[in-house]
């Protein structure tokens, strides 16, 4: 590939404040440097580097809201669909003041790489909504659902684009939006939104699917580099969704988890924490503050403990280059999405560690989000047992192929599985060829 094909060319398509000094922790730099690191390893085609650059369909919508006090506001919404050349685009939406978007296009070009990592027949898309949703009512968050539903529905549909729940969005979210597309066709179409409650054609195992996914990897990783599973240390930043069940889980394995944190600090304990125990204690007092089963510790002195296994599951950026070489994992397996910066992979890598990127740690959420899509479409829902058996074959399946690939190429498992998506998005677009 031609080096002047490495600058990014019409970058202001996707980045109209491209003057704007970037730093490590940009979501769209992240992604984009090892978008770029991989595509020139794959020798792709200029033409071909460019189209996936980017974003096929980047929306903007005004929301207007009757808030509860008569006053109308208007929100920004977005939805970006970043490439739906496999299939349907898939991806969350989220309701937070941060939302741009120059992060909404990263985050949708992420799940496209998410999608084909994990070879399921989806494309990439996200979406947001500008807004500080703890500060709204049950109704106003309806409304606000509803309209940007609204304003977003001419690619809504299950054969085009099929959110799901991200930052601040639930079950009822996706239950609003399922209602509000079903109103608008005449009919009720489940297989529009993921992450729906069982109730109505939500799947069995979505909840633990994420953690699950992180779980069979990094088992996978621990035999790999011929570590016992069993007696393996552990430890885990996020107590949320990802975190807890990544750590029950593990520790239904065998492991060890020595040290767990959510947003009010951590907990170490080298004899090893129940972690039944603390997740009953945090269904009771919502946090892990005052837990007391250890000894406290900082979310970034957990980050450094001398562990096999750092399972990060709550922000993005925690790992950068001023704490890549104070830490001490034998194996990073990430659980969030971005916890580790591209100028910190390098540190790493340095170190010998090994990482399970996030694209393929965490794909077993939008595995599972898949299979509710395919039992909604026909009209026949599985076992939980089937869920999961059909979930550890694909993850399973994904970790070998992605380390296979780190092997032949001798590098590491990140660049590895941007290959591996990247070079299964060109071949559909090889395939199918221009529509002029
Ligand atoms: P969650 O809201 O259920 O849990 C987040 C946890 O992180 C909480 O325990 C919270 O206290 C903790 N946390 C927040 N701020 C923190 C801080 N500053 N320091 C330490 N801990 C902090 O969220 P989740 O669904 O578990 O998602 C966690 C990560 O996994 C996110 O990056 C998300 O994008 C990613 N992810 C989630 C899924 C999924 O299916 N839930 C799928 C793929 C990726």
């Amino acid at each position: 590939m031609a080096p002047d094909l490495l600058l990014p060319t019409n970058h202001q398509i996707m980045r109209p404040d491209k003057d704007r000094f970037l730093s490590e922790e940009n979501p769209f730099e992240a992604m984009m440097s090892r978008f770029d690191r991989a595509a020139e390893l794959l020798d792709l085609e200029p033409g071909l580097y460019k189209v996936l650059r980017h974003p096929e369909k980047q929306i903007t919508v005004s929301i207007p809201v009757m808030m509860d006090n008569g006053e109308v506001e208007v929100f920004q919404g977005i939805r970006v669909l970043y490439n739906t050349s496999r299939g349907p685009a898939k991806g969350g939406i989220r309701f937070d003041l941060n939302v741009t978007m120059d992060e909404v296009t990263a985050l949708a070009a992420w799940m496209t790489w998410k999608c084909a990592v994990v070879n399921i027949p989806f494309g990439g898309a996200k979406g947001g909504v500008v807004c500080d949703p703890l500060k709204m009512s049950v109704g106003e968050l309806e409304r606000l659902t509803r309209r940007y539903t609204a304003g977003i529905i001419a690619t809504l549909g299950p054969d085009s684009d099929v959110p799901a729940p991200d930052v601040n969005t639930n079950e009822r979210v996706m239950a609003w939006i399922m209602d509000t597309y079903s109103m608008r066709v005449g009919h009720t179409v489940t297989a529009v939104v993921t992450g729906k409650p069982v109730e109505m054609g939500g799947s069995l195992g979505r909840r633990e699917a994420t953690g699950r996914g992180c779980m069979i990897v990094t088992r996978d990783a621990l035999r790999h580099l011929g570590m016992e599973v069993k007696g393996a240390t552990v430890a885990v930043q996020g107590f949320g969704n990802v975190g807890s069940i990544g750590a029950q889980l593990l520790q239904g394995e065998g492991c060890k988890i020595v040290a767990i944190s959510d947003r009010t600090g951590g907990w170490h304990n080298p004899k090893g924490i129940d972690v039944n125990d603390a997740v009953e204690y945090v269904k009771q007092h919502k946090t892990l503050e005052g837990y007391g089963k250890g000894t406290a510790i900082s979310n970034e002195e957990l980050l450094e403990l001398e562990v096999d296994v750092l399972l990060p599951a709550a922000l993005e950026n925690v790992i950068t280059t001023k704490n890549a070489a104070k830490i001490r994992a034998k194996i990073i397996c990430e659980g969030a999405n971005g916890p580790t910066t591209a100028a910190a992979d390098a540190i790493l890598d340095e170190k010998g560690i090994f990482v399970i990127p996030d694209i393929l740690a965490n794909a077993g959420g939008v595995t599972v989000s898949y299979f509710e899509w395919v039992q909604d479409r026909g009209g026949y829902f599985w076992t939980e047992k089937t869920v999961n058996d059909r979930l550890e074959e694909i993850m399973k399946h994904s970790f070998a192929a992605v380390l296979q690939l780190a092997k032949q190429h001798k590098v590491n498992m990140r660049t590895a599985a941007y290959m591996l998506s990247i070079s299964r998005v060109a071949t559909v677009h090889r395939l199918r060829g221009i529509y002029a």
